[in-house]
């Protein structure tokens, strides 16, 4: 099969032939349908960034994906040959303590498909059953590969009751694009989106956002302020881990406001810890993935229904030869882009 693997521990990646996985009794074989880039694909390809990691060359990588089952192990349940399904790239244990109590996405053994085990960048991928998504119909096929990234939105916008609530989408990555439309279809009165990138500001808009702000332009702060009401956001959600980004955020959010810690930061923080959080009474959540399998089933019920479309935000569709102006499309100052969605 033809995949792109990273083959040196540096910038770049190579588009070239490597063996169909051989799956494991608990697992399918995927024969993929599209792959869209993540950010740790990005980190990997780049040899550096916040979620960089380093697999043992050569490696497959690619963690966001979808496709048919071509292939069951004799241990796989409820799975046909001709399935469609989605992967959640986080393999949990089943059994550490995170996993008996509900919080899978966290477990204590987690190992990421296309980070830790061979991703979906190939024509065909293995994926442990218990992390396959099958669809019940043709309706979301189109989408099948944002919808780990979209499910991740879902999760940190809807953790709570966002009805009547003023929300700050700081961050208009594909993440930042689909909290947006999920925190307006959640009820949210207003939606305020900050991001220095016009096209991913016009973006925001198209997604749902009332008014999309650059947070490098003075007064932004101010602004922010007077579209929420006097007291300032209800909720924050912090995609971009820009540190000036994470400051504005918690400078925005009311007395006792929510602030949710999604983007990874590259450098350390200077936070005023006393004077914006502890005093002001800040609830802080970090989000990472999606609850197991609970986002899924808000993500499909909010798909199904039309309540939101996350379809606006992927922007570009490229095949996996031409991968490489993919990535030069997201490494680029300007980011005219939103999802990229890579074919075979
Ligand atoms: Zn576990």
């Amino acid at each position: 099969m033809k995949a792109i693997v990273k083959t040196s521990r540096a910038r770049g990646a190579s588009y070239r032939d490597a063996e169909v996985p051989a799956i494991a009794k608990d697992e399918l074989l995927v024969r993929v349908t599209a792959a869209s880039i993540s950010p740790g694909d990005l980190a990997i390809h780049n040899h550096s960034g916040p979620d960089f990691a380093t697999p043992t060359l050569p490696f497959i990588f690619g963690e966001e994906f979808c496709g048919e089952v071509v292939e069951i192990g004799s241990q796989a349940k409820g799975f046909d040959k001709g399935d469609f399904v989605s992967v959640e790239s986080h393999v949990f244990c089943g059994v550490c303590g995170q996993c008996r109590n509900d919080q899978r996405h966290i477990c204590q053994n987690l190992r990421v498909i296309g980070r830790d085990l061979p991703g979906g960048f190939a024509e065909y991928a293995a994926v442990p059953a218990r992390c396959a998504w099958k669809h019940t119909d043709d309706s979301l096929k189109d989408i099948g590969a944002v919808m780990a990234p979209f499910g991740s939105a879902v999760h940190a916008v809807l953790d709570e009751d966002l009805v009547g609530r003023a929300v700050v989408v700081s961050g208009c990555s594909p993440q930042g694009l689909f909290a947006a439309a999920i925190a307006r279809a959640g009820g949210a009165k207003k939606v305020v989106a900050l991001d220095p990138s016009d096209y991913r500001r016009r973006l925001a808009l198209k997604m749902g956002a009332d008014t999309a702000l650059n947070p490098s332009e003075a007064g932004c702060l101010q602004r922010i302020t007077r579209l929420c009401g006097e007291e300032g956001a209800d909720a924050v959600i912090e995609m971009s881990g820009g540190p000036k980004a994470i400051s504005l955020g918690l400078k925005a959010l009311r007395p006792g406001g929510r602030f949710v810690a999604f983007g990874l930061p590259v450098q350390d923080l200077s936070l005023d810890y006393a004077g914006d959080i502890v005093r002001r009474g800040i609830r802080l959540e970090g989000v990472s993935g999606r609850e197991i399998f609970r986002s899924w089933y808000k993500m499909e019920s909010l798909l199904k229904s039309g309540a939101v479309d996350p379809r606006p935000a992927v922007t570009h569709r490229f095949q996996f030869k031409d991968f490489k102006k993919a990535f030069a499309l997201i490494n680029s100052k300007e980011k005219k882009c939103g999802k990229i969605v890579l074919v075979p």
